[in-house]
């Protein structure tokens, strides 16, 4: 029997690990930042907590029984446990894939006297034994759960198809249907049901996927334009200028922000200077009706460029593609190349801040508001020089609230995908 088996060295092994899963149960229950992970903890089902431990500790154990004879059975035990236990910590500790792990091992190996040629074929047989054994347990499993042995879900490519999906669309979703907006396309959740493999399967508004996200965007994702004071009650709301004008709420609802779509950005523009009502009357003889959207958004600053130079040619977009011009018109104003481009920037960014002050108080806004869309990064020192601001606040007799609402720009341009994934992981906790 190897000395490290012996019952003394044993217990106090046993005595140290136990000390350590102490430690990091206390790291688990007292650490400030792992609400999350405690909360899944508590609504475990023990049972299957219990199982993890005991598979972890199986697969643990495992390997380092595997370790010796695959790398050298004249090895010491005792050293071999100390490198492959050694190999398991740092693979927990560096997520690189176990790689980690098998590096440090190799090195240890390598400053033992072992040949480097030697290890390298040893470390690729140990590896592929170790994959090979994750292979065969997801094949097993897989056939057990699809003649029914085991779980409800009768599926054999398990982790190949998606659990749950949740898409974002730019438009009205009614009846789990969405017709786009700007674009002739038709979606519907039973198309992407049959194509995913899952009835679990939902259709949002691009907002309303955008609103989910802003919970989990990190500080480095959003550039602040006003600190306010935000209230933890408080509900939030996102507008996001792109192709389109998107507006959506985040009302509080049992201390959860809840996403709520609209349709706000076609609503009616509200001039408020003798400049924006020449501006209305211009929209109005061209549409017929003047919404926010065709002000605030790509195509919108494309029309203010059009009223801020008269019809005049402007040669900042002459050459340029029509779903282009917005971009042009707001590098040309951002670099001071022609004044008329430079007043549209600043009517458009104007117009935006206003209309993200009616959206705060149409939704209370008091835990924020988001500035999502693809124009916002693009037109940020616009968007700073206190302008949006200025127009944000002059909201007369409701100024003070809106003084207390924090405004932040949305940087990350996968918002609305991350949204969507919070969506879908709804619909498995559903
Ligand atoms: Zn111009």
């Amino acid at each position: 029997m190897p000395s490290e088996l012996a019952p003394r060295r044993l217990l106090r092994r046993v005595l140290q690990v136990v000390a350590l899963l102490t430690l990091l149960a206390l790291v688990v229950v007292l650490a400030p930042g792992l609400g999350e992970v405690r909360d899944k903890l508590a609504g475990a089902d023990p049972a299957w907590i219990a199982l993890a431990i005991a598979l972890e500790l199986c697969s643990g154990v495992s390997y380092v029984v595997m370790f010796r004879p695959v790398f050298c059975r004249r090895m010491p035990w005792r050293t071999s446990w100390e490198i492959s236990w050694s190999s398991l910590g740092m693979g927990s500790i560096v997520p690189a894939s176990g790689a980690a792990g098998l590096a440090l091992g190799a090195w240890i190996l390598h400053e033992g006297g072992m040949p480097a040629e030697r290890i390298a074929r040893r470390s690729v047989a140990f590896f592929l034994i170790k994959s090979s054994v994750n292979f065969v347990a997801v094949a097993v499993i897989g056939t057990l759960m699809a003649v029914g042995l085991l779980g409800p879900e009768r599926s054999l490519l398990l982790t190949a198809l998606p659990a749950a999906a949740a898409a974002g669309v730019a438009g009205p979703v009614i009846d789990a249907r969405a017709r786009l907006t700007n674009i002739d396309w038709d979606v519907n959740a039973d198309e992407i049901s049959d194509f995913a493999g899952t009835t679990r399967v939902k259709l949002v508004n691009d907002l309303e996927a955008m609103a989910a996200s802003t919970d989990v965007l990190t500080p480095d994702e959003v550039v602040v334009l006003q600190e306010g004071r935000p209230h933890p009650d408080g509900n939030a709301v996102v507008i996001a200028a792109g192709t389109g004008l998107g507006e959506a709420y985040l009302h509080r609802v049992a201390g959860r922000l809840l996403p709520l779509a609209s349709e706000g950005g076609h609503g009616d523009f509200a001039a408020r200077t003798d400049r924006e009502i020449e501006l209305l009357r211009a929209l109005r003889a061209e549409y017929g009706r003047a919404e926010v959207e065709h002000v605030v958004s790509g195509p919108g600053l494309v029309n203010v460029h059009r009223f801020t130079h008269r019809g005049e040619p402007c040669g900042e977009i002459e050459q340029v593609a029509p779903e282009d011009r917005a971009a042009a018109i707001s590098q040309a104003a951002l670099e001071a190349r022609c004044p008329a481009c430079m007043e549209a920037l600043s009517m458009f960014v104007s117009a935006y801040g206003a209309e993200a002050g009616n959206l705060a108080l149409r939704g209370v806004a008091l835990a924020g508001v988001f500035v999502g869309g693809g124009i916002a990064p693009k037109i940020l020192p616009a968007l700073q020089d206190g302008t949006f601001i200025e127009a944000f606040r002059a909201k007369g007799s409701m100024s003070a609230l809106v003084e207390k609402v924090p405004v932040k720009v949305i940087l990350s341009p996968e918002a609305g995908l991350l949204g969507a994934a919070m969506h879908a992981q709804g619909l498995l906790d559903a």
